[in-house]
């Protein structure tokens, strides 16, 4: 085996215990961690032991803060260790921490199924969610909605609708039936021959835009193309699913709403479901509550996690209508839904939940975010005007987006070879911020909380990590 060996401390002076290169050590002894080629660690890629979390600040085990401009992987919203949130799980946790949801039942998970239907997206002329089917991540969720909306027509007899519509460069999570209806190579190509085959319609992304075209034409470039497919399989689909408004790990790609009303007026069309997967767009994140609510549109099935305990624990909802749960009602055990999880609505979970619905009411946070989004608007446009590499700056709500190419338009990616990316994330560390670019991508997706002087380091920290990231080019 060539290449290098990582020589074990053993010989040489430990470090002293609790200090953050004891912490490195001991994690890099035993740890294998997610999303990460652990050859990278520690000499490419930086390991940060951290200690506590205070609103959006990581404090690291030496003593350094860094602003999560990622909220740790999309999931936090209202700030590290929020105390109402702790309070509320710690207090479940004196309660019931745990109880089997089959044939059992608890307040929060109750409770909790109750708030997300009344916030849920709604559309004129159409019956609201009516049910919520609890899973315990957000893979587990897609799963779920797959499952269901499969075994729906199979219960009815329509047995040749087994295909999944999914979108080009969309992202649904990493288990084998949520890898099969993403378009992400890097996850998904060595698995490829595991994979269920599901049909991929093009990528209303503004961004593929040819010259001269407007994301409301791209937006209808790629819904005609949809169409396209289901007239090429007519009876075969049973659901469409797409991360509405925001490609998110496909690099924040956005689209038009336009082309979600257009997937909703052709599943309509052709008897299929529509599955909204707003496990990183919910919960205010583009803006409204719920993205689809930018169009109007209300799903057959709504896909929730991320954001939904405020980023404490993992927990996923799966949002359907009262026509998809019914057609499971029967003598026969088979045709229920027997899909389960150990964990499914464990009750710390929905606890977090509630108590992060309840901020959002206590603190206006929709509100307070139409101004912390103006403000990143502001602080992005001048960071992108100081770049030429900077090939296009967008937002939705509280995301915004860094496209970096080498002549700053379209036709010039940079080589991957470079690692863009990665020298952005290690430049921004070292000014005390944690960005996690998708390849050339370097992208602000804070927790809410975040303040006036948080945001200027953010853009202090961006432009620098772009220019340094790009002097190489
Ligand atoms: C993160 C994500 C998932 C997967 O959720 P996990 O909890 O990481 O399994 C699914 N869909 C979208 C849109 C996501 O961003």
């Amino acid at each position: 085996m060539g290449g290098r060996v990582h020589e074990p401390r053993m010989l040489a002076d430990p470090p002293p215990a609790g200090t953050a290169e004891a912490w490195r050590a001991r994690d890099l002894a035993v740890l294998w961690h997610p999303c990460t080629q652990m050859r990278e660690h520690p000499d490419l890629l930086p390991l940060v032991p951290v200690e506590r979390g205070e609103g959006a600040w990581l404090v690291g085990r030496d003593g350094r803060r860094y602003l999560d401009a990622v909220s740790s992987w999309w999931t936090n919203l209202h700030g590290h260790a929020e105390p109402r949130i702790a309070e509320a799980v710690a207090r479940q946790a004196r309660t019931l921490e745990q109880v089997i949801l089959a044939g059992f039942s608890h307040a929060p998970a109750v409770e909790l199924a109750e708030r997300l239907l009344a916030i849920a997206p709604r559309q004129p002329g159409r019956p609201p969610l009516a049910k919520v089917f609890y899973a315990d991540n957000g893979s587990a969720g897609v799963e779920v909605a797959l499952k269901m909306a499969f075994h729906w027509f199979r219960n009815r007899g329509e047995e040749q609708r087994t295909r999944f519509v999914a979108l080009e460069n969309g992202y649904h999570g990493e288990t084998l039936g949520a890898l099969a209806v993403g378009d992400i190579p890097l996850y998904r190509r060595v698995y490829a021959p595991l994979l269920a085959e599901a049909l991929f319609a093009p990528s209303p992304d503004a961004w593929l835009a040819a010259p001269g075209e407007t994301p409301v034409q791209r937006a209808a470039y790629a819904a005609d193309r949809l169409a396209d497919l289901f007239d090429r399989h007519p009876g075969e689909i049973c659901a469409v699913i797409l991360e509405p408004r925001l490609q998110c790990a496909g690099g924040m790609r956005m689209h038009d709403a336009s082309y979600v009303r257009r997937v909703r007026e052709l599943c309509d069309a052709h008897g299929a479901f529509m599955i909204a997967d707003e496990i990183a767009t919910g919960f205010g994140r583009t803006g409204t509550m719920f993205a689809c609510e930018q169009a109007g549109v209300m799903p057959d099935l709504l896909c929730l996690s991320k954001g939904l305990t405020g980023g404490f624990l993992p927990l996923a909802a799966v949002l359907a209508t009262q026509e998809l749960y019914d057609g499971f009602l029967d003598d026969s055990r088979e045709r229920a839904f027997l899909h389960s999880h150990s964990y499914t609505g464990n009750p710390l979970a929905c606890a977090a939940a509630l108590a992060s619905l309840d901020i959002f009411g206590t603190d206006a946070v929709l509100e307070r975010n139409r101004a912390t989004a103006a403000r990143m608007a502001t602080l992005a446009a001048q960071v992108g005007a100081g770049s030429r590499h900077v090939a296009d700056v967008r937002q939705a709500g509280m995301v915004v987006a860094f496209e970096l190419t080498r002549d700053g338009d379209r036709s010039t990616p940079f080589d991957p070879a470079l690692r863009i990316g990665l020298r952005a994330y290690r430049a921004a560390l070292e000014r005390g911020v944690l960005l996690r670019p998708l390849g050339d991508v370097l992208y602000w997706m804070p927790p809410y909380c975040v303040d006036e002087a948080q945001l200027q380091l953010l853009a202090e920290a961006t432009a620098t990590a772009i220019s340094e990231s790009t002097s190489c080019a």
